[in-house]
């Protein structure tokens, strides 16, 4: 399958690049993804993945845009408080690239949901319930997933490939009595640019995990907007984890 010359034109700084190029811009041309969450973390990941050609977009929040969403979810405006989220990101990422597919789910995500051929899904959701459901239903169907939060001048994301067996999962990685575990950007505060920071960064991962390069599964990667600093950990799987233990026992 060949380019034509406005696919050229626009996806040029792809194709100049010998690790992405004609077969990776088709790569991501046919591939599907599933975005949980479109708050501050979901807007900036589909405006990147929008723009760089992903074939299909599934886009998943119940939620409509309100005033106090707008400091920090860049794909809404003014005008649309009172209106799904789904709907308005629908309109502004086709308008950013008129030839993405955009399936939307006004709805929290749910096992139907997550049933569908995706082949990587970026949980960008605000909440431990939606999390721990996408880490269940990614871990038994072996889809990738990159999970990302953000809260206060924070931010952090995981990337789990699940075809091996020996991967850790997000339950593994979280205290669900802990604060932290509990924390979201409703009731501690967020500053917009860190979610811009984070949110680029699992666009950024989402990509390579499509064009088939390696990426730091199984690592949690921590940034602190304040002090401007990267950390690196590596995730260890929690032996007694009812998730992927009885997985890695196999
Ligand atoms: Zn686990």
């Amino acid at each position: 399958m060949r380019l034509n010359g406005r696919q050229f034109a626009r996806y040029s700084r792809h194709l100049l690049m010998d690790d992405i190029g004609v077969d990776g811009q088709h790569r991501l041309f046919n591939s599907h993804v599933l975005v949980v969450g479109m708050g501050g973390l979901g807007c900036p990941v589909t405006l990147y993945l929008a723009a760089a050609g992903i074939g299909r977009l599934s886009i998943c929040d119940a939620d409509i845009v309100a005033e106090s969403n707008l400091h920090r979810q860049i794909l809404y405006r003014d005008a649309d408080c009172g209106r799904l989220k789904v709907d308005c990101a629908r309109r502004a990422l086709k308008d950013v690239n008129p030839d993405l597919m955009v399936d939307t789910h006004a709805e929290p995500v749910s096992a139907e949901i997550l049933s569908g051929d995706y082949q990587l899904v970026l949980d960008c959701s605000d909440n431990l319930a939606a999390r721990s459901l996408l880490n269940h239903h990614c871990r038994a169907r072996r889809l990738p997933l990159i999970s990302a939060s953000a809260t206060g001048w924070e931010g952090q994301l995981m990337a789990f490939d699940f075809e091996r067996q020996q991967s850790p999962c997000f339950n593994c990685s979280i205290d669900p009595s802990s604060p932290e575990g509990r924390a979201d950007c409703d009731t501690q505060g967020v500053v917009g640019p860190v979610l811009g920071v984070i949110g680029s960064q699992q666009a950024t991962m989402a990509m390579a995990m499509l064009l088939g390069y390696g990426h730091p599964h199984g690592q949690l990667q921590r940034y602190d907007g304040k002090a401007g600093q990267w950390m690196n950990f590596k995730l260890q799987a929690n032996p007694n984890c009812d998730l992927c233990a009885p997985f890695r026992r196999c």
